[in-house]
């Protein structure tokens, strides 16, 4: 077996270590010591990394109470190795972890809401079996950096059997030996393996970042320490940017971006007006002619605009009337026709044309992949 040294100390970073056995695996080597500070993965926490002898750790798992480090590489069996674990990863991890009993202590003794889900990765993830609003988040992350700002010792226990029964702690578990009870006084008891840092003021600062309904209860995405810091940092250079560019206070930014999308929106529409009165404007200088029309805008006209130039010039068309703009190597068209309705013979442009699409009502859209000259020869013929 192997003796966890985590448990005893989560700052232990480097250690020796006897190789117990090694085991070829698909991607590297299954180690096995007879102690270790690697922390496996588990209970929604990924497994440290960094180097066992020469090599790197790439995962660790536990099995049955056996721990297995997987290595780029097999050290001798019976060889003392030296073990050096990535401590700032740790360590961002021990914040994050213990950031997140306090959340959820404060919310399970405020609103009796159960932790259901954790996951600790790029950020950290908690589901809860209760809905819950940003209003009820703000007060339980003023609570939590307050338990932060006291310094309270976290505290680990292994309570007698007789103990644990009389003791209320979240995670309860069916075991009654050797459960390991993580204890912040005043704000949380948990049944947890997982590293945690020694005094809450460590944790630096608690974020809560956003929240939503999920199954019947709430997600709730947070950042501590470390992450914290860089993730303010991060947003803190994005809303300076965003002020800067609209010469607004960075308390006033959100407001000002919706006001600037309001004012776009608004301009797009009256663009599209413009765009297709000057389509239907194209059709004014337009002679009458007994035959068809093919009549071209400038490349990615939308088929709003083909539409207005159709319509506008139908009536000094006795044929069809078609308005086509290329678009990727094919011409957007929209067709009409002033004596039959121009679905009846759409069958047979397509087939000339090589087209595609359709309408009803007399008037039809779709593309044709012919050249430019095939399209204007084709209607100019057009009987
Ligand atoms: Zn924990």
């Amino acid at each position: 077996m192997t003796e966890k040294l985590y448990n005893r100390d989560a700052y232990l970073c480097s250690f020796d270590a006897r190789v117990l056995s090694v085991t070829a695996h698909e991607r590297g080597f299954l180690v096995e010591t007879d102690a270790t500070a690697f922390f496996p993965e588990g209970g929604g926490q990924g497994a440290d990394a960094g180097t066992l002898g020469t090599y790197r750790v790439l995962d660790v798992q536990e099995r049955e109470g056996r721990i297995f480090h997987l290595l780029d590489g097999a050290p001798a069996v019976g060889a003392c190795v030296h073990g050096e674990i990535d401590f700032s990863l740790r360590f961002e991890r021990m914040q994050c972890h213990t950031g997140e009993h306090i959340v959820s202590g404060i919310l399970h003794s405020l609103y009796g809401a159960e932790n259901v889900g954790f996951h600790l990765g790029d950020i950290v993830t908690l589901d809860i079996d209760r809905v819950i609003d940003r209003a009820a988040l703000d007060k339980v992350e003023d609570l939590a950096n307050a338990a932060v700002f006291r310094n309270l010792p976290v505290k680990i226990s292994y309570p007698l059997p007789a103990e644990l029964s009389a003791m209320t702690y979240r995670a309860k578990l069916d075991l009654t030996e050797n459960v390991r009870i993580v204890t912040i006084d005043g704000v949380d008891a948990c049944a947890c393996c997982a590293p945690h840092v020694a005094y809450t003021g460590e944790i630096g600062l608690i974020k809560i970042l956003e929240f939503e309904k999920h199954r019947g209860g709430t997600r709730i995405l947070m950042q501590a320490g470390v992450r914290a810091l860089r993730d303010y940092r991060e947003k803190y250079r994005n809303i300076a940017a965003i002020g800067a560019a609209l010469s607004t206070k960075q308390h006033e930014t959100a407001e000002a971006v919706s006001h600037l999308l309001e004012a776009n929106a608004q301009l797009e529409y009256e663009f599209k007006c413009h765009r297709i009165r000057a389509a239907e404007a194209r059709a004014e200088g337009l002679s009458e002619c007994k035959g068809s029309r093919a009549l071209f805008l400038d490349a990615n006209a939308s088929y709003d605009e083909l539409r207005a130039l159709c319509l506008a010039a139908k009536d000094r068309v006795g044929g069809v009337t078609a308005a086509l703009s290329e678009s990727g190597g094919a011409y957007r068209y929209v067709m009409t026709a002033s004596a039959f309705p121009i679905e009846e013979r759409l069958k047979e442009i397509h087939a000339a044309l090589s087209g595609r699409g359709g309408g009803r009502g007399g008037i039809v859209q779709g593309t044709l992949a012919a050249k430019r000259d095939a399209i204007e020869a084709y209607f100019a013929a057009f009987a």
